[in-house]
């Protein structure tokens, strides 16, 4: 029974050895247990085959030190041995759990009968081999537990290759899912990222009229226009650029199969008719096998930034036209300050030369319109003076109701609408009712056949105003609406320019706006307007809301009619100009004062610390030397407190810092000067009325 598997074994021994190589299986091991080398020697002759490694231990003790560190297919354990005998050592190699299963089989001695049998199998033996030992027997019985062994090492290792295929697979499907995840994630994020940002992602055949083949879904939100309708009607894109770009942009896409790149800007009306400014730029796909080329874009909205650009560019212009016309208007009115003051003087001495004094009136009133145009000229390049205060605007209603309807004539309607709790603004009142008496002015040249104006005024909150670039913060509105001709943007455009008219000559100066943009500019305000033709016309301005409490307005001065006359008062006049201090002087001296000349500040304080009783000093603002008007008046403040200022200009710099004293304007009438400083030398005599007395009680 045993023999024919001898024969099969060593056939399948080398069978094996190779499918080890193959598989890379470990040789066998078995350990052979004898205190008598000879017989270690016999046995390894015995089981000596490939595949088959043979380990040999002359003691117990040396053969559980193996088998601690090693498998084997088998081990050979001889019962007879000094010190630990072949059972102890069976025990304690079935005791340790990593050894347990070893198969043993004793090698003894005894024969049958006289064999403690039972001690052997209970120690842990599988089998018997007497001595002397019939190597056929060993070498069967060894046999069949080293293809034991080797089935079950065989079983391992494939579980466990089988295990490791396990898991790489999960780990490949793991990661492919990941991969995936990833993916779905990143369009995902692609897409979450093309429809919030402003800009439209495309792509277009190359060749006209550059048919879209793919925009991205957020064009609609841009255009008005979902997706589908751009790649469903190949001409549609093309056909909604501006009519002045269309064949500007078709150049630009042709050059980019050349170039390889593109850009350009285009207005492109959207659904709701309007048109928006694109910057759409890109490059030619990368040529690949199988593929057309396209051209991939990105649209870009920058009308808000355009609108920016063109409102700055617009704001510039007239910062320097105002420059320009405001140092022309300076010297005018220095001029002008000479033709008036001598005019006045000529009238006053023509006394019962009807003739004459006729034409000097006439003269004096053409001398007078066009220092009103000056004046101006001078609001518009925002350096008037602002005689401002805290108000009301309601306040002004009444007043302005009826130089309004004054102004228009009775075919035109006047119409008041202000809301209840306007705040406060801080203006000048008579600059106010000059702006909207040009509104009015043009309103009614716009209505030749009637219609009506409407003016409104209402609070606007910061919050009322999103998407509007500009401006932010809290105003009061005034809005002037008129039924009339409108505007065609071209004319819109131009406005504010000085001297821009519609108008036939004659009719208009084209200084209305400049007066009213300058007005509100240097109010720290904004003005806007809305026109179309045929559709009327509504100019807003925009006054910010003051945090001043509120006053009254001060009421406009009324001139009495025959100039005031001085009593002999002694006035010293600063003014470098010649021509200017002379018509001056004349003018103080027929008023009945006393007067010294000075031409510069400096030269006018050596003659105050003369001090030749000086009451008043009429000076300049600008003058040549190291003390200006302004200097002039702070030092006569404090070293003379009794002598009175009235500083005199033809504009005052926005900056200049002459709020906290008396101004008179040039060109003024003799009557205008007379009242300012007969108020002034009056104001002197009673010092201890200006400021009232604090009376402390402890
Ligand atoms: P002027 O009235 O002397 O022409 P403006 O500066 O007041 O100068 O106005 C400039 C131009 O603006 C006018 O010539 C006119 O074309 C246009 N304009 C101003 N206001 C209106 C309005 N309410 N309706 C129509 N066009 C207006
Ligand atoms: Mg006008």
């Amino acid at each position: 029974m045993i023999q024919p598997r001898v024969g099969s074994l060593t056939a399948h021994g080398s069978e094996y050895v190779s499918l080890s190589a193959v598989s890379g299986l470990v040789a066998a091991k078995i350990l052979v247990v004898d205190d008598d080398p000879r017989n270690l020697f016999a046995v390894e002759e015995m089981l000596r085959s490939p595949g088959i490694e043979i380990v040999l231990a002359e003691s117990g003790e040396a053969a559980l030190r193996h088998v601690l560190r090693d498998d084997f297919a088998v081990i050979l354990l001889d019962v007879r041995m000094p010190r630990i005998d072949g059972y102890e050592v069976a025990t304690m190699i079935r005791g340790r759990p990593r050894s347990s299963r070893m198969p043993i089989i004793f090698l003894t001695a005894y024969n049958k009968d006289e064999l403690h049998v039972f001690r052997g199998y209970s120690a842990g033996a599988v089998d018997y081999v007497l001595k002397p030992i019939e190597p056929l027997i060993l070498k069967s019985k060894v046999d069949v537990f080293v293809d034991l062994y080797r089935k079950t090492e065989e079983i391992r290792r494939k579980g466990e290759d089988e295990r490791r295929l396990l898991v790489e697979n999960l780990q490949v499907r793991g990661e492919k899912l990941q991969a995936e995840r990833e993916l779905r994630r990143a369009l995902e994020r692609q897409e979450a990222i093309l429809s919030s940002l402003p800009v439209v992602v495309t792509s277009r055949g190359v060749e006209r009229p550059f048919p879209a083949l793919f925009v991205s879904d957020n064009v609609e939100r841009l255009t008005g226009f979902p997706a589908a309708r751009f790649t469903e009607d190949a001409e549609f894109g093309l056909s909604r650029i501006h009519p002045e770009d269309r064949d500007r942009v078709c150049r630009e896409l042709a050059a980019a199969v050349e170039n390889g790149t593109y850009a350009c800007e285009y207005r492109w009306q959207c659904a709701d008719g309007g048109y928006r400014s694109f910057l759409d730029q890109g490059v030619l796909s990368p040529e690949e096998a199988g593929h057309s080329r396209e051209i991939f874009g990105t649209m870009f909205d920058v009308t808000e930034r355009r609108q920016l650009e063109e409102r700055l560019l617009h704001a510039s212009k007239l910062e320097a036209i105002g420059r320009l016309t405001g140092g022309i208007a300076h010297d005018f009115n220095n001029m002008l300050s000479v033709v008036i003051g001598n005019l006045d003087l000529l009238q006053n001495s023509l006394d019962g030369n009807e003739k004459a004094s006729r034409r000097t009136r006439l003269a004096i009133e053409g001398a007078q319109r066009c220092a009103d145009l000056t004046n101006r000229l001078l609001t518009f390049s925002r350096r008037q003076s602002l005689q401002t205060s805290v108000l009301d605007l309601r306040d002004l209603v009444p007043g302005m109701m009826e130089l309004l309807q004054r102004t228009l004539g009775e075919h035109i309607e006047v119409r008041f609408d202000a809301d209840q709790d306007l705040w406060p603004v801080e203006v000048d009142p008579n600059q106010l009712e000059a702006a909207l008496v040009n509104l009015a002015v043009n309103a009614r040249d716009a209505m030749p056949d009637g219609g009506s104006l409407t003016v409104g005024m209402a609070n606007r909150g910061a919050a009322e105003q999103d998407g509007a670039p500009e401006p932010r913060g809290e105003y009061v509105v005034i809005a002037v609406t008129d039924t009339g001709v409108g505007m065609a943007p071209e004319v819109k455009q131009r406005v504010f320019e000085p001297f821009f008219t519609t108008k036939e000559s004659g009719k208009g100066t084209g200084l209305g706006l400049s007066m009213v943009y300058g007005f509100v500019r240097q109010s720290e305000g904004h003005i806007e307007i809305d026109s179309a033709v045929d559709e009327g016309t509504t100019v807003r301005i925009l006054l910010p809301r003051s945090e001043k409490a509120e006053r009254s307005a001060g009421s406009v001065r009324a001139l009495s009619p025959a100039p005031r006359r001085g009593n002999g008062e002694t006035i010293l006049v600063v003014e470098d100009d010649d021509k200017v201090r002379q018509v001056t002087v004349s003018a103080l001296g027929t008023l009945g004062y006393e007067v010294i000349e000075a031409e510069t500040g400096d030269e006018a304080l050596s003659v105050l610390r003369d001090g030749s009783g000086i009451d008043l000093v009429l000076s300049d603002v600008k003058m040549p030397g190291a003390t200006s008007g302004i200097d002039l008046a702070r030092r006569v403040g404090a070293e003379w407190p009794w002598i009175k200022v009235l500083l005199t200009s033809g504009y005052i710099e926005a900056e200049a810092d002459v709020e906290q004293f008396e101004v008179i304007f040039k060109p003024y009438r003799v009557t205008e000067l007379a009242e300012r400083m007969h108020e002034l030398l009056e104001s002197r005599t009673a010092p201890a009325l200006a400021e009232p007395r604090i009376v402390r009680i402890a």
